[in-house]
């Protein structure tokens, strides 16, 4: 099974990382755990304005921050289980290109297994579709869309901040006028341990078909 997989959520807090940035830069003390958005949050959850958070942004990259992050609670093992099934795991990040030195680098050190590394911030679905991908997993409701958009079933990473997004993905697809595949499907899950219990289920259904 070929997964494609997002960094920033599933495998790296970068949330966390971001916000204390963004704190120590401006004089602020935003809790990223009571975020309702990705990225930039609203203006009610937070003091930074957007062109603050789009220059901490700048300066993130380009001082390399990428490479102080945190790995997401559970992720090495659940990694290297994913491996141990027979999964290649192929890394589309919305990321900037001037970041992928600092990406790899720090995927290589923390021994997750790697089998590609794609950046693409326009449309994560073609290019999940274009390299055969049988699943993904993302946190950002839009690049979920783009998966199944293109056939591709997805995992969406579950986090406080798109907890009002469980049902209303499929909705919203339907609404934008996408003919969904009954076969495929979009799921909601939150942590490591429960998405490996799923992709295990998935493996087992997939070489009991054949
Ligand atoms: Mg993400």
């Amino acid at each position: 099974m070929k997964i494609a997989l997002d960094i920033d959520g599933p495998v790296a807090q970068f949330d966390k990382a971001f916000c204390e940035y963004y704190n120590m830069r401006w004089n602020l003390n935003d809790d990223y755990t009571k975020y309702d958005k990705w990225y930039i949050p609203s203006a009610s959850q937070s003091k930074v304005t957007e062109e603050q958070s789009e220059q901490a942004f700048k300066e993130f990259t380009d001082i390399r921050m990428f490479a102080a992050i945190e790995a997401t609670k559970d992720v090495k093992n659940a990694l290297c289980t994913l491996q141990n099934i027979g999964c290649e795991i192929i890394y589309i990040t919305a990321r900037p290109k001037s970041a992928y030195r600092t990406t790899a680098k720090w995927l290589v050190k923390q021994g997750l297994p790697i089998d590609g590394i794609l950046f693409a911030n326009e449309n994560k679905g073609t290019v999940a579709k274009a390299l055969n991908c049988d699943l993904a997993i993302d946190d950002k409701p839009s690049n979920c869309h783009q998966f199944i958009r293109n056939g591709i079933n997805t995992i969406f990473w579950g986090t406080k901040y798109n907890i009002d997004y469980q049902n209303k993905l499929t909705k919203e697809a339907l609404k934008d006028g996408i003919k969904i595949n009954k076969d495929i499907f979009i799921k909601r899950i939150e942590g490591w341990r429960k998405t490996i219990q799923f992709i295990r289920k998935l493996q087992c259904q997939k070489l009991n078909k054949k």
